[in-house]
């Protein structure tokens, strides 16, 4: 996408190190066939019905499970969701983790489930996730769960304040710095970014972005917010 790459050139980073996901979940499948069509291959939903619902009709498809996800929709989005952006508590990934060992001690499928852990950076009321101090104390706790493969972390920031996703990225990259440290473990992805905030999500070191609107929606295009 153009504007990711010129996003990129004016932070000194190369295109390759900043993925994009194109965030699927307020359009139906033949708006994610006519967007496969124009070249996007990687997709998000929040909800897992609608994980679901778009896996079946795209069974080949990468689509990635961003939203939050409670412990009883679990097998929904195991199988389904290449990677799972939205591990908010350590209640959630010892549910996800035991149906993974259990998944693979059935199952000839004995693959790891890749996810992110999700960061309230900002400390928002209104955002899910670990606070920073949480994170470094549960880290070990995290990284101890043999069925999970722990890539990184997500985090979503304040809307319409730029300063204030500027310290939120930032504050993700920090602590995503700390945590390597800490575990002795790479956690290379870095998962922030959005259609209003995406460009100061990658001058602080996203590697990957979440667009939703900016891809689907026409009159984001031309500046008019629904
Ligand atoms: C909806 C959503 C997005 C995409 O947001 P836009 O502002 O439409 O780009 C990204 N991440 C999460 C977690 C979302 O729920």
């Amino acid at each position: 996408m153009a504007d990711v790459e010129a996003a990129c050139a004016v932070a000194g980073r190369k295109p390759s190190e900043v993925s994009v996901v194109a965030v699927s979940k307020t359009v139906d499948v033949p708006q994610v066939q006519a967007a496969i069509a124009a070249g996007w291959n990687h997709f998000a939903e929040s909800r897992p019905q609608e994980l679901v619902r778009k896996t079946d009709a795209l069974p080949a498809v990468r689509f990635d499970m961003i939203g939050n996800l409670q412990t009883n929709k679990i097998n929904h989005v195991l199988n389904r969701a290449t990677l799972i952006h939205s591990v908010s508590s350590l209640d959630l990934a010892d549910a996800i983790n035991k149906r993974v060992l259990t998944r693979n001690t059935n199952a000839t499928l004995t693959a790891l489930q890749p996810v992110l852990v999700e960061v309230n950076i900002s400390g928002e009321q209104s955002k899910s996730g670990f606070t920073p101090a949480e994170l470094c104390q549960t880290a070990q706790q995290l990284i101890d769960l043999k069925g999970l493969d722990w890539q990184g972390l997500m985090t979503m920031a304040p809307a319409h304040n730029p300063d204030a996703a500027k310290r939120t990225f930032e504050g993700l990259r920090e602590l995503r710095d700390k945590l390597q440290v800490q575990l002795g473990h790479e956690l290379p992805v870095l998962s922030c970014g959005m259609s209003d905030d995406f460009k100061i999500a990658i001058a602080q070191g996203s590697t990957l972005i979440r667009l939703g609107r900016i891809v689907f929606d026409p009159n984001y295009a031309k500046g008019v917010t629904r």
